[in-house]
């Protein structure tokens, strides 16, 4: 089932399958995804009661299994949800998918990135190292997670939507409560969806912009800086990591290249026709290659053209930068 986004997809799943009982979610997995999505509010707003078990750094099966027994209680879930912009290390340890899945009431996993599977069979060359800890649609549904709920536009690489699949007596429960018509997509983003899938159906990844910008090979990219650079004349290639999902991945990194340059220079290339999205690190422009098309480097040569470095001929008679005094924050890309 299709709904507008992952938010709306968990909502409408607490709403249709544990409105007015009780879900068991650990209290390590209390999160903020961003954007005010708040997994405690959500339950709330959904009519689901939020029973909080283990503790934040370690949860275990036995956590669940004693609310699920507590005569107290009215488990009608385990909700399982992927910490997918946070990392807790040290002394830690989290319940397997298959440990909750042995419990018995149905496990809910919000796995939220939507990597379909992690064996990443539409790639040529298998799955990237850098996807290594990303939990998958399929094998959180084949490990006994009754339902999975991810969004569309993070590694699935689609339009902003949100999708539940899993057991089909619970999605058509899902469909059949009375905020599925509220949530549901438009037309547009339902074709958008199914274009895509037949493109992974394919194997054609290539067309889909995300898989072609986070597989293009490092040395292409450093043979693309160094040409920008050199037309350019602005800035020098360094190596870099970009963060997929614009920081919804935060602790996925795929190493990558870049063009340096002093100072912050993001008003004057945000401010071109086509804006042009750098960061800024230690008071350091960086454009990085891995997020550009390469039909747009001439684009990158002309927004550099226009930045002004304190040691360049070209400072003495370009206006004085706009961007004083407006730039906040350190990372825009
Ligand atoms: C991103 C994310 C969401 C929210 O997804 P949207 O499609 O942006 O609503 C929910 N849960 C997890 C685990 C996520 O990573």
């Amino acid at each position: 089932m299709v709904v507008n986004n992952c938010a709306s997809a968990v909502m409408l799943i607490l709403a249709a399958l544990a409105q007015g009982r009780d879900v068991a979610v650990s209290r390590g997995e209390l999160v903020e995804i961003g954007g005010g999505f708040r997994v405690p509010d959500v339950m709330e707003q959904s009519g689901a009661r939020l029973l909080e078990v283990g503790t934040t750094n370690r949860t275990r099966v036995a956590d669940y299994q004693r609310q699920i027994d507590n005569p107290d209680t009215d488990v009608s879930l385990v909700m399982q949800i992927h910490q997918s912009n946070f990392k807790v290390v040290g002394f830690t340890e989290m319940p397997s998918t298959q440990g909750l899945a042995s419990l018995d009431v149905p496990l809910v996993s919000d796995i939220g990135s939507g990597l379909l599977d992690a064996a990443c069979p539409w790639l040529p060359s298998g799955p990237p190292s850098w996807l290594a800890d990303e939990p998958a649609a399929k094998q959180t549904l084949a490990s006994g997670a009754a339902l999975v709920a991810f969004s569309g536009d993070k590694l699935l690489g689609g339009p902003q939507a949100g999708i539940i699949a899993g057991d089909a007596k619970l999605v058509a429960a899902c469909g059949r409560h009375p905020l599925a018509r509220a949530l549901r997509p438009g037309g547009l983003v339902l074709g958008a969806l199914q274009d895509l899938a037949i493109t992974y159906l394919n194997r054609d990844w290539e067309a889909i912009p995300f898989w072609k910008m986070a597989m293009a090979p490092i040395d292409e990219l450093r043979s693309r800086a160094d040409a920008i650079v050199a037309t350019s004349g602005i800035g020098s290639v360094v190596d870099t990591m970009a963060v997929p999902g614009g920081g919804t991945l935060p602790t996925v990194e795929i190493p990558s290249v870049g063009i340096a340059f002093e100072g912050d220079h993001r008003v004057v290339l945000r401010n071109e026709a086509v804006p042009i999205m750098a960061r800024v690190v230690d008071d350091t422009t960086i454009v990085d290659l891995r997020s550009v098309d390469s039909s747009d480097d001439e684009r990158i040569i002309a927004g550099l053209r226009k930045v002004r470095q304190p040691n360049s001929e070209r400072s003495s008679r370009s206006e004085p930068s706009r961007e004083v005094g407006m730039s906040t924050g350190s990372v825009d890309q």
